[in-house]
């Protein structure tokens, strides 16, 4: 071999090194390049997964939220409905309270009670939707007690008629029929949380079995702003004849045509007088075929007093 020759193959040995060195440096690059290229592949998928999985925790939320509103809709509607039944049931109330100018009145009122006959008396009102005014004493007894409040509940009158209704005790002194209107005040406050403001005198303003001069009891009442109502007609249950309850209808229809267009008419709701509320639905139904409204006692109601409050200085 000839220097020449081996010249020429040191070159290409060289060249070859050279070429393995190259080839060695690209795949170096190539490789390196291809690790980039996973790791950021690696990290993008794990970027992937946490947006999948906040996109799934935010339709869960959605379709929660979708649920909690269509609960609050729901309890929406309910409210609602409520709020309708309310407005029919005070609409009512005040149909009831409505006085037409052009009809007579009648206030009808029933004295002594509570007693066993309450609910029925109530009952019928109720049915009829009709507001009345009951004039009570201290009647004592579980039952009893609830009627003071069922009374108030639904919308009647409470007014005073004494608190033990013994003429006796009463009426014994102008000290004595004081006491008495404050227990019987007091008692109806407590079974009913209403400071009653109308009275009704036992035996009326103008009775005549009272050892106080009438006039000193009117006098107390006006001066303790309460007002007090007696009566132009009545059904006659008190009388001492027991009437059937037909023929109480026919005397309350004769003696309310009788007293005008402001009439007081005066009933008792005591556990002897069934027949007073056996008669109410027909007796209701006559007043309103002869053209009355049926009124409870209010402060607009013009007063019928047998001894007038102005009488008194
Ligand atoms: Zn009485």
């Amino acid at each position: 071999m000839t220097r020449q020759e081996e010249r020429i193959r040191a070159r290409r040995r060289q060249r070859r090194r050279q070429a393995r060195m190259v080839r060695r440096v690209v795949f170096g690059v190539c490789l390196f390049i291809i690790l980039i290229l996973c790791i950021y592949g690696h990290h993008n998928h794990k970027r992937v997964l946490s947006l999948q999985s906040e996109i799934d925790r935010l339709e869960q939320q959605l379709k929660k939220s979708k649920s909690d509103s269509n609960d609050l809709k729901k309890q929406l509607d309910e409210l609602q409905k409520e709020l309708e039944q309310k407005q029919q049931e005070l609409d009512k109330k005040e149909a009831a309270l409505y006085d037409d100018p052009n009809k007579p009145n009648v206030y009808m009122t029933f004295d002594d009670g509570p007693s066993s006959n309450t609910d029925t008396i109530l009952d019928t009102l109720a049915a009829n939707n009709i507001r009345a005014t009951f004039f009570c004493i201290a009647q004592k007894g579980e039952a009893n007690e609830k009627r003071y409040q069922r009374i108030v509940n639904e919308g009647h009158t409470i007014g005073m008629h004494s608190y033990t209704h013994e003429y006796g005790t009463v009426y014994a002194s102008l000290e004595s029929f004081e006491q008495d209107v404050t227990q019987i005040s007091d008692y109806i406050f407590q079974m009913t949380g209403v400071r009653p403001k109308y009275y009704r005198f036992p035996g009326g303003s103008s009775n005549t079995v009272s050892k106080v001069p009438m006039k000193e009891c009117i006098r107390y009442l006006n001066q303790s702003g309460l007002t007090y109502f007696d009566w132009n007609a009545q059904n006659d249950d008190a009388t001492g004849k027991s009437y059937t309850a037909s023929q109480l209808v026919e005397h309350a229809m004769k003696n309310v045509k009788m007293a005008g267009d402001n009439v007081v008419l005066l009933m008792h709701d005591e556990q002897t007088k069934t027949a007073t509320a056996e008669a109410l639905p027909t007796l209701i139904k006559r007043l309103k075929n002869a053209g009355y409204d049926i009124l409870p006692i209010t402060d607009k109601t013009p007063l019928v007093q047998h001894v007038s409050k102005d009488s008194v200085s």
